[in-house]
């Protein structure tokens, strides 16, 4: 866990958010600042930066929240009429909080390419 890192903050309840869901590896809640009828971040309960740093070690927990994203889109009813993964990487990728998280994005038609 890293000290300064917002999202650890709200692993350890430092700081609250509005949790949809949680198993011992993932994360689920809701963003602060909705960008689609569903915005839903899932992330892994480990301090991992970014894509860059996954690796044979905790590549795990990529497909937990991969599997946590399938069970929200269940239950959000969205899986039928489709939705959108994304996972910001560094400045270029428009990251802004440096702990990986997956924006699980549903409940309007996306555009594409995206801006
Ligand atoms: P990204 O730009 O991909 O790094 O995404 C970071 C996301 O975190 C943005 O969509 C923010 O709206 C969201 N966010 C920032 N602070 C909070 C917070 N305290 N609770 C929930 N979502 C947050
Ligand atoms: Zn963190």
């Amino acid at each position: 866990m890293s000290n300064d890192c917002l999202f650890c903050k709200i692993i350890s309840s430092k700081i609250s958010a509005n949790i949809v869901q949680e198993t011992e590896n993932s994360l689920a809640f809701h963003d602060i600042n909705p960008q689609a009828p569903i915005h839903i971040l899932i992330i892994p309960k480990i301090h991992i930066p970014s894509c860059n740093d996954l690796n044979k070690n905790n590549i795990h927990y990529l497909s937990d929240m991969a599997l946590m994203a399938g069970k929200i889109s269940e239950a959000e009813n969205i899986t039928k009429f489709g939705y959108r993964w994304v996972i910001n990487t560094g400045n270029n990728g428009g990251q802004t909080v440096d702990h990986i998280h997956l924006h699980l994005l549903g409940g309007r038609n996306m555009a594409w390419p995206p801006g």
